[in-house]
């Protein structure tokens, strides 16, 4: 029996033991300094390479395209950053319900004087479409669209978005985090500008990431410094790193299918038998344009972080919202976006499944959550 149960596989997964079998050398072995026009450097240069070119497989798109970042909220910074420099437009479409990665971002851009425009979503969780098409105007320096909400793992249409700005002639940016090795993503017949991803959302270390910059497309990046990376990305390259989300790319590579079809079970297992067993439960968020390790379940008069402080007792890792905004006392804006009121949103809790969870986990799992919510109502003056 595990020590505890991880339910929390969208805010970070563990390094697949096979990921770290693969990085070990690149640390004391092989540690060349890409750039380094002697063996050693070469040499790791070469890996380098290999997982470049196991990441552009997997995507659909060339070895070129691709361009290793420190994180996924480096990415969406570099991309969005980027349009506005190249094309000099002042205006940010993006949606309600992005992560902090973008939110934030765009938070800043308002005070420096640009413009955002929120797409909001339904109660559903779904993006407003035509919202989209009615604002896409040609002033639009770049549309960013989340293609997984991580905290309900609501999915957008990507394609379809991506399209709607190829022909406007707008650029498009998909943080597609939650997606990968969740949903198969082929570059070559969607027309995505740049997409953001990062290693340890799918059992590579924490701290690499990458940015897709479609091929034609101009890029002007932030930081300043060395050529690497064709000069998209100055700074000395996370070699050990690198290897290890190559290896997990490879592993999703064979297994993605196999994997996500159990995941699938499991997390459907917990989500029917939370709604069967405490009464006074729903969903939040669409339960059929969804990706398959994710649910986002409100729990009637029941304070999220009592519940989650409690399951933490038992050793049961769940979360509140993004993993980026708890210890806010704010209710989750992706939730309060849906049409949830504060109290509704403050009481909803984000179970989120991954390659190591085991059936036994998710029973253990349910008997433990019964319990603290009927502890945690009885506590209640009286329930609404
Ligand atoms: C985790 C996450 C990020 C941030 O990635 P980091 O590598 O932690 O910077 C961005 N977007 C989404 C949707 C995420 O889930």
């Amino acid at each position: 029996m595990t020590r505890f149960i991880y339910l929390d596989n969208n805010a970070t997964t563990p390094v697949d033991p096979e990921v770290l079998k693969e990085m070990v050398p690149f640390f004391s072995v092989y540690y060349g300094n890409p750039s380094s026009p002697y063996r050693l450097g070469q040499e790791a240069k070469q890996y380098v390479k290999k997982s470049r070119i196991a990441l552009a497989r997997f995507l659909g798109c060339e070895e070129e395209e691709i361009v290793f970042t420190s994180c996924g909220t480096e990415s969406n910074n570099a991309a969005i950053l980027s349009a506005l420099r190249t094309t000099g437009k002042k205006r940010v479409i993006t949606t309600a319900t992005e992560h902090s990665a973008i939110y934030e971002l765009c938070v800043d851009l308002e005070k420096r004087g640009f413009e955002v425009l929120r797409i909001g979503v339904n109660a559903s969780g779904l993006l407003k479409l035509e919202e989209i098409e009615k604002h896409l105007t040609a002033d639009t320096a770049i549309v960013s669209v989340m293609w997984a909400n991580n905290e309900t793992g609501v999915v957008f249409p990507i394609e379809q978005i991506a399209a709607m700005c190829q022909e406007k002639g707008v650029l498009f940016h998909t943080d597609a985090v939650q997606a990968i090795g969740k949903i198969p993503i082929d570059l070559s017949q969607i027309p995505v500008d740049f997409l953001s991803l990062t290693g340890h959302k799918f059992y590579a270390p924490k701290g690499i990431g990458a940015l897709f910059i479609r091929k034609g497309k101009q890029f002007e990046p932030f930081m300043r410094g060395g050529s690497q990376e064709m000069h998209r990305r100055a700074g000395t390259e996370n070699v050990p790193a690198i290897i290890g989300m190559g290896k997990a790319i490879e592993i999703l590579s064979q297994n993605m299918e196999e994997d996500n079809k159990r995941i699938l079970q499991l997390r459907n297992l917990l989500e029917s038998r939370i709604l069967e067993e405490i009464p006074f439960t729903k969903v939040n968020g669409d339960k059929e344009h969804r990706i398959v390790n994710t649910t986002n379940i409100f729990f009637e008069g029941v304070d999220s972080e009592t519940l989650l402080f409690d399951l933490d007792q038992k050793g049961i890792y769940a979360s509140g919202g993004s993993a980026c905004t708890t210890g806010s006392l704010k209710p989750s804006r992706v939730l309060t976006a849906m049409g949830l009121n504060p109290i509704e949103a403050k009481s909803s809790i984000r179970f989120s499944l991954g390659r190591y969870n085991t059936e036994e986990e998710i029973h253990r799992a349910v008997d433990e959550i019964k319990k603290s919510v009927e502890k945690i109502r009885k506590k209640l003056p009286k329930s609404s």
